[in-house]
């Protein structure tokens, strides 16, 4: 729990807290986006964001780094799902907000690579490599509106490490970025442009008022003219919407002396995937193995989890070499019914940008550039 809000003096009342313009509650990606996005378009706007945590501490500062818009499996299944319009639109916004992310942080370095991405699958997996790599024609086709160039080919060279089968079905356009780096220059960038963020903050509730609306943190009341809700997996503490918190959890191991997994990758729809940071393996996933228990905003690990990441580690990703693991954390995502986010108007003056889903790296940085222009749009 933060600490609760100190006694405020006359000052403070008077400068932090007085004539609020636009407040975001989150200082995740899509809480920063949105901020930067509004002061660009109202340059003169006091910007202030709320954040519960001493850093960001939801998914933004917890992911993979995975700059990625969707493998081969998890596509089929969301086509499954959804309708190929909708599948079609998600893979676009994702593949914009990279963009945008990128375009925004050109002067920054983030480690963003494009190094592409792979889905590899177990040998006992089959059936699933076989309506994959059957399923890449098509799927390029549908895809060729985005891309203009084919998205995923096969290949039988990688992974020649693991004890994972021959054929692996590479995608082009995928990268990986660093997390940390990513994070820090987006809250740099927003420092730059005068956006104010206040760390240690709960917003206990929210609420429209004639002139503005009224942010509830602990014993102490501010107001604002707009207010952005960007908590994501946390969003159903303020507001009733279609949103609930996914846990994901990761490991890392130490450094591996000449590591030869190099790059992004994916397995079972997504749920599982790992990439080498330098030297050392990430692997992270694994929730649907325990999807109940793991429909929680508690951050922490659980035995059941971190014992099926390790299991693929040793047996087939990583068979021959040894290492520890070093650390092991978790995150929290925003998911429901759909995998869109929700980019909207609640209330009077009050807004959302919600549900980045498992791509929000990716996403994010759209959704803030939409939820910045529906709020000034709005005011006329
Ligand atoms: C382990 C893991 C791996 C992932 N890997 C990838 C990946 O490789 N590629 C990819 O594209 N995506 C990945 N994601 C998803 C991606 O990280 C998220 O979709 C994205 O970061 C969401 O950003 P956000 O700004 O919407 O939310 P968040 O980053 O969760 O930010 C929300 C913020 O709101 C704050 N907050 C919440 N409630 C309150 C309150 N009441 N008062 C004040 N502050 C509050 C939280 O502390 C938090 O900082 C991963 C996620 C996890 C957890």
């Amino acid at each position: 729990m933060p600490p609760p809000m100190p006694q405020l003096s006359f000052w403070d009342r008077q400068t932090w807290l007085s004539h609020i313009d636009y407040a975001i509650i989150g200082s995740g990606i899509v809480g920063l986006q949105t901020a930067i996005q509004l002061k660009k378009q109202r340059p003169k706007a006091k910007i202030l964001i709320l954040e519960r945590g001493t850093l960001p501490h939801g998914a933004s500062t917890k992911n993979a780094g995975f700059a990625c818009f969707g493998s081969v499996s998890e596509l089929l299944s969301d086509l499954s799902l959804h309708s190929e319009a909708e599948v079609l639109d998600l893979v676009e916004a994702r593949w914009e907000g990279l963009r945008l992310l990128r375009q925004e942080l050109r002067d920054k370095p983030f480690g963003y690579e494009a190094t592409g991405g792979f889905e590899v699958f177990r040998k006992g997996d089959t059936a699933i490599a076989h309506r994959c790599l059957d399923a890449i024609p098509d799927l390029n086709d549908k895809l060729s509106g985005i891309f203009r160039e084919p998205v995923f080919e096969i290949t039988n060279t990688i992974p020649s490490f693991s004890g994972f089968g021959a054929k692996t079905i590479v995608n082009r356009f995928e990268g990986q970025l660093n997390t940390g780096d990513m994070m820090q220059a987006l809250l740099h960038r927003a420092h730059a442009l005068g956006v104010m963020i206040l760390n240690g903050v709960e917003v206990t509730g929210v609420s429209s008022v004639s002139d503005g609306v009224i942010i509830d943190l602990e014993g102490l009341e501010l107001k604002c003219q707009h207010l952005a809700v960007c908590t994501n997996g946390f969003a159903s503490e303020l507001l009733e919407l279609d949103v609930k918190p996914a846990r994901n959890q990761v490991l890392i191991t130490t450094p591996i002396f000449g590591l030869k997994v190099q790059g992004s990758f994916h397995l079972d729809q997504g749920y599982f995937y790992f990439r080498n940071v330098g030297n050392r393996l990430l692997v992270g996933g694994g929730r649907h193995l325990d999807a109940l228990a793991e429909c929680t905003s508690e951050m922490k690990q659980t035995a059941k989890i971190q014992s099926h990441l390790e299991e693929l580690l040793h047996k087939y990703i990583l068979p021959h070499d040894s290492f520890e693991i070093e650390q092991r954390w978790s995150g929290i995502l925003g998911v429901g019914d759909q995998k869109k986010p929700i980019v909207k108007q609640v209330k009077p003056n009050i807004y959302c940008g919600v549900r980045m889903g498992g791509m929000g790296v990716a996403i994010g940085s759209l959704v803030g550039h939409q939820l910045s222009k529906l709020m000034t749009n709005s005011e006329g």
